[in-house]
């Protein structure tokens, strides 16, 4: 298995290459650039979590803050059964970037329990979030770390997050901090921002609309999109591709996924999905699901499917050196994080499969959830419209960023966004005279 925090050092030493000839003083920027394969610092516990059976059960428990020089350390809390320190440290490393490629004022923080949480109930995930919360209480803040959802959490999780914390801290800082600012992604009735569900995936289609127009078609309809996953992000991202025109061919879960040449019905296929426990007779189109749509298909087939664009939208490294070859769309837009191993990038750049990275492609989550820290902080609440209007010019500038360095350098888009990215956090270093 690809070790993620390997990966993610790989990838900066690959940039750092690119970057180097720009920096005159190339001691302060070696120096920079091996501060960035460590996170500044990082936290480990068990947490002890009373079982609806009355015994208790030990969960492994990680935050890591990678980088604070461009702002407090931001990134969301992953709660799954492959959970690890490399993986939690990898995610810290690429929410930096990420911070930084739609110049929210960020740097790179990321949380994660080992634990499957459909094993546990209600009230154990409950008791499981606040153990995680008190675990933090002294390490996060407003102005320090802020947390948000991840995979497998949500805003429920996040309130339950929010409450602990509340209980936890002493008075001064409850005098003193906005402690509710501490989390993003939370419900609307305590302090959330309308659009902030929706905002990874609609964020990930502002990126696909400027790429449909560089690549030069003419027709939406005419481009095929298969989208890997159908959790948060591949929802809204097959909506709002939907939405606009784009023809969804295929989604997947965990289970296995549906080809449906004609386009899928997004909407459908998730009332279906939830009304039956997987998509895989979820053959919807245009408001009526039926099994002669289209067919049930595998993950692995999904992936590999004869589509213009592929939406990798679930966890890291299902796109390695074993399928990469295999891979028949023109383009990639990551929507996971880290879903493309560094070998397989090399494999997709012999192939000319353009590939968007999960730091600028997914960077509409963080983005609003900016937003929702900063309505937090001055008590005033916009409309999901003024969200929108706010996401997506910050979208386009970090696409339009990308899309100058990629043709500048003749690079990958990879390597075009960090190259962004990393000078962005490294000057923020220099100017605070950390190196
Ligand atoms: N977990 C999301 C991400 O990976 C959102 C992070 C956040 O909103 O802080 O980008």
């Amino acid at each position: 298995m690809s070790n993620p925090h390997k990966n993610s050092i790989k990838q900066l030493n690959k940039v750092a290459k690119l970057l180097e000839p720009s920096y005159k003083d190339k001691k302060r920027f070696k120096a920079a650039i091996k501060m960035l394969q460590t996170p500044q610092n990082f936290f480990e516990t068990e947490l002890e979590v009373r079982m609806d059976n009355g015994k208790t059960n030990k969960f492994k428990a990680y935050r890591s803050q990678h980088n604070n020089a461009r702002g407090p350390f931001k990134g969301g809390i992953r709660f799954h059964q492959n959970v690890s320190a490399d993986e939690v440290k990898a995610l810290s490393t690429w929410m930096t970037w990420k911070c930084a490629v739609t110049g929210i004022p960020y740097g790179g923080g990321k949380g994660g329990v080992i634990v499957n949480p459909r094993e546990l109930s209600e009230g154990e995930l409950q008791r499981l979030s606040r153990a995680y919360a008190a675990f933090l209480s002294d390490k996060i803040g407003p102005w320090v770390d802020i947390p948000a959802p991840d995979v497998n959490t949500n805003g429920q999780i996040m309130a339950w997050m929010v409450d602990e914390l509340e209980n936890t801290v002493s008075l001064d800082r409850r005098a003193s901090e906005n402690l509710a600012a501490t989390f993003t992604g939370k419900p609307i009735m305590i302090g959330g921002s309308q659009g902030r569900d929706e905002a990874t995936g609609l964020g990930g289609v502002f990126i696909l609309e400027k790429l449909a127009k560089e690549l030069g078609y003419d027709r939406k309809r005419d481009i095929t999109i298969a989208i890997q996953g159908f959790g948060n992000v591949g929802y809204w991202f097959a909506h709002h591709a939907d939405q606009l025109g784009y023809k969804v061919v295929a989604v997947s879960g965990s289970k296995g996924g549906i080809y449906v040449e004609d386009g899928l019905d997004p909407e459908q296929t998730m009332e279906c999905k939830k009304k039956k426990g997987g998509l895989e007779t979820c053959l919807c189109v245009d408001g009526k699901c039926n099994v002669s749509n289209g067919k049930s298909i595998t993950n692995e087939e999904l992936l590999e499917l004869d589509v213009d664009i592929l939406v990798p939208s679930a966890l890291e490294n299902v796109i390695n050196k074993d399928n990469a070859g295999k891979i028949k769309a023109k383009a990639i837009i990551e929507m996971a994080n880290g879903p493309i191993t560094p070998e397989a990038d090399e494999i997709l750049k012999k192939n000319k499969v353009l590939v968007i990275p999960d730091v600028l492609a997914n960077a509409g989550g963080v983005t609003v959830s900016y937003f929702e820290w900063a309505q937090n902080l001055q008590g005033y609440y916009w409309t999901r419209d003024e969200v929108v209007a706010k996401l997506q010019p910050l979208m386009d500038k970090a696409f339009d960023s990308m899309w100058e360095m990629l043709k500048k350098h003749k690079t990958t888009g990879r390597m075009a966004t960090y190259m962004n990215a990393v000078k962005s956090v490294i000057d923020a270093m220099m100017l605070r005279g950390r190196v």
